[in-house]
């Protein structure tokens, strides 16, 4: 993204550093993404855009960077980084839906959930949630998926992908007023969308999760939850004012783990969203990594 962007490489980084100093990934298998193939990423997106980012991201000249939107650019290795991040996501639904792995985190940059069917945007490119959703239904025949957005931002490419999606339940908490600035009207009925005021804090989103969330999911009985995890709601991220802290971020996965455990054989998929105070992203997501995989 260019220099001083707070979407940079550091941030996979920290993830990785806490899970390692938390003795995480000795219970963890690590895996290399592969290349999404344009069939998986045609499920979540128009053949149009796909075509046109391709065109794009071949005339970057290296060592240069190519605006996509006032906060999104592409350099000439970004294409490549976009089609493993999603790539990972369908790998990760191959080893929880084939039985090699109960629970997947996948630690992925570009992000997703700002990525629209025929739009990038919000330093998203392929929509990587999407795309490993569809491919689950597509390719394991799966027929109810719930999808979890915790960042601090709408996701509003997911909704634009998934909306009215009879395959997906789209559970979203975000702060109202902050970017995309939508989401307080669901786009379609399979959408469960809450915005909180800033300075909420952890009691207002527990809340919201309880109230909201835990009654839609256990109704709709998912047969698989993918997680659209962000960490940017956490106090000491400067990106969002949501108040949140890593026991929150622990409390919202256990609730999540129960759900998927009554439901769904305990088969999660989550996926690095945002999160960009490097220090407080990487014990939030070690946070979260900890309980997914039942090492709490
Ligand atoms: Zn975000």
């Amino acid at each position: 993204m260019g220099a001083h962007h707070p979407e940079c490489p550091e941030r996979l980084g920290a993830v990785n550093d806490h899970l390692l100093a938390k003795g995480l990934l000795d219970y963890m298998d690590a895996c290399d993404a592969p290349l999404a193939t344009r069939e998986q990423l045609a499920r979540a997106h128009s053949g149009f855009y796909l075509d046109e980012f391709a065109e794009i991201a071949q005339q970057v000249p290296e060592g240069g960077l190519v605006q996509i939107d006032p906060d999104t650019s592409i350099n000439a290795y970004s294409y490549q980084a976009a089609l493993r991040s999603a790539g990972a996501v369908v790998l990760a639904m191959d080893m929880v839906l084939g039985g090699k792995s109960p629970a997947a985190f996948c630690n992925i940059r570009p992000p997703g959930h700002h990525a629209e069917r025929s739009n990038a945007g919000g330093f998203c490119f392929f929509n990587n949630v999407a795309v490993g959703i569809r491919h689950a239904v597509a390719v394991h025949g799966l027929e109810r998926v719930a999808l979890i957005d915790f960042d601090v931002h709408h996701g509003n490419g997911s909704e634009d992908i998934l909306f009215n999606d009879e395959h997906v339940l789209m559970c979203s908490i975000f702060e109202k007023n902050l970017y995309p600035f939508c989401g307080d009207v669901p786009m379609g009925s399979n959408m469960i969308n809450v915005g909180l005021p800033a300075r909420s804090g952890g009691e207002a989103f527990r809340q919201a999760v309880e109230q909201q969330w835990i009654p839609a999911l256990n109704a709709y009985q998912p047969q698989l939850i993918v997680i659209s995890a962000g960490f940017d709601g956490h106090r000491e991220d400067d990106m969002g004012n949501l108040g949140l802290v890593e026991s929150d971020y622990e409390w919202v996965t256990r609730q999540i783990m129960k759900v998927a455990n009554q439901h769904a054989q305990g088969r999660v998929v989550s996926c690095l969203e945002g999160g960009y105070a490097l220090s407080a992203l990487g014990r939030s997501a070690a946070a979260h990594v900890r309980v997914l995989i039942g090492a709490d």
